[in-house]
């Protein structure tokens, strides 16, 4: 039986790993075996809430050897950290407990078909000082560090212990796209909640949020007239917005923007441009981008070695009007539809299917609202405000579980969740 590994169990490789395990697995037409660092998987988009509190990490977890138990495929913990493509193998590291005890060795496993779905990292571009002083938003565990750090503040400012800086705490952060502009808008729902909570001593007025970014407007990947109408949005919140502001260097008191006084900020997040892990670099002799992604054929096998395929942020794939498919968790669920296909395919040795990217748009969630663009058909796009660009953007999410588990059990989870958000409080406060 051939062995099929799919290594990242993110927004494309968890998706890919269920369909195949389905499809496959159950068959026992080939043995499917996903491989991640991590014993579970968080959704990325979610990140933001979670360092916010506005969602509960532990109840959106979603468990891999669970998770393949339901649909046939075996799970390995460990990362991945080279591939042998003569032999055929990769490598992954051993695992460690919170004591330091290993629970699994380093071990190799073969493949005949590997599929690299690793997935991004922020990239400080080699900004001095921003890898020592930055917080990264590039997993749970970050996100949840973010969140610790801006409670144990404001339990400070509340209880009296501290009083920051006339009387605000100021968090600055780095880039204005999606990541940037949700995380700053979502800081303004957590104080609110806070202060209904009965934290009477927290408030918004206590954040001193300063947004920047390098290029000449927030969310350049959106229309002019919605960008323009975001930013006003942010400024009402209170966030103060800094465009075309590049960062030279950073320290523990704050950035320091090429043309304009240095910006004090207590905590500093780095969330501008995003980059393949540098691992990836020369890995096997495959081809990379400039931003250490795999390059991908438009049949998503990499340029260099058809057995191995990439999906997802780590992939490099062109688009045929020019430019490169963008990464994000719609273009990563599009890649796990066609690589499914494909890699059928190739163990039949019928016809694979090109990939493409359809950008269906972009919704940006706002703390308690929403605005976006969403592509209909063709190639006409429509402005959504407000409800009607919250649905959509959860709808993204929803796609995700309905591929993971099937449209059923997704209509209980929403059920579930409306439960949830009735019975459980309305942020995570520890
Ligand atoms: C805060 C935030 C908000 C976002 N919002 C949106 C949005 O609204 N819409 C949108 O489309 N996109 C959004 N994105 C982008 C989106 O999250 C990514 O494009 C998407 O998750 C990429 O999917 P992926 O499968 O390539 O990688 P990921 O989902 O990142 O998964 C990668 C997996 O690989 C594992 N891994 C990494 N290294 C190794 C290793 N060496 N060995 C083994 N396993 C490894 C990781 O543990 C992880 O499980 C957002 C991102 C962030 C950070």
């Amino acid at each position: 039986m051939k062995n099929i590994i799919i290594v990242g169990g993110g927004a494309g490789g968890l998706e890919l790993a269920t369909e195949l395990g389905n499809k496959l697995g159950k068959s026992k037409k080939a043995n499917i075996i996903l491989v991640d660092k991590n014993p579970s998987h968080l959704w990325k988009p979610l990140l933001h809430e979670i360092a916010t509190g506005a969602l509960d990490d532990n109840i959106d977890d979603v468990n891999y050897i669970a998770q393949g138990k339901r649909n046939h495929f075996t799970f390995r913990q460990g990362a991945l950290t080279n591939i042998h493509r003569e032999a055929k193998s990769i490598v992954i590291s051993e695992v460690k407990d919170s004591e330091g005890k290993v629970i699994f060795p380093e071990r190799q496993l073969s493949y005949d078909i590997l599929v690299m779905a690793i997935g991004s990292q922020c990239n400080d571009f080699g900004t001095p000082g921003v890898k020592d002083n930055c917080i990264f938003l590039d997993d749970h565990i970050q996100a949840k560090h973010f969140r610790q750090n801006i409670l144990n503040r404001l339990w400070r400012f509340s209880s009296g212990i501290e009083m920051p800086n006339a009387g605000t705490i100021d968090i600055a952060i780095v880039g204005a796209g999606a990541t940037g502009v949700e995380l700053a808008s979502e800081l303004f729902g957590m104080t609110e909640k806070l202060s209904d909570y009965g934290f009477d001593k927290i408030s918004p007025k206590m954040l001193n949020v300063t947004l920047i970014e390098a290029a000449d407007r927030i969310l350049p990947a959106l229309p002019e007239t919605l960008s323009a109408s975001i930013h006003k949005k942010l400024e009402s919140y209170g966030v103060k917005v800094l465009t075309k502001t590049m960062i030279t260097k950073a320290d523990t008191d704050g950035f320091y923007p090429k043309e304009s006084d240095p910006i004090k900020a207590d905590i500093m997040v780095w969330s501008a441009g995003v980059k393949a892990p540098d691992f990836l670099k020369d890995i096997a002799g495959l081809e990379n981008s400039r931003s250490n992604q795999l390059v991908v054929k438009s049949s998503l096998q990499t340029t260099r070695d058809e057995s191995i395929f990439a999906i997802g942020d780590c992939a490099s794939s062109p688009k045929p009007e020019g430019g490169f498919t963008p990464p994000t968790a719609q273009a990563a669920h599009q890649m796990a539809k066609i690589c499914a296909h494909n890699i059928m395919a190739y163990l039949t040795q019928s016809s694979m299917k090109e990939f493409i990217y359809k950008d269906k748009g972009t919704i940006i969630s706002l703390a308690h609202t929403a605005q976006g663009v969403v592509t209909t058909t063709g190639k006409s796009t429509m402005i959504l405000k407000g409800a009607p660009a919250y649905m959509v953007y959860r709808m993204l999410y929803r796609m995700h579980q309905a591929a993971l588990y099937g449209i059923c059990k997704t209509g209980c989870l929403i059920m579930a969740n409306r439960i949830m958000r009735w019975v459980r409080p309305k942020l995570k406060m520890d």
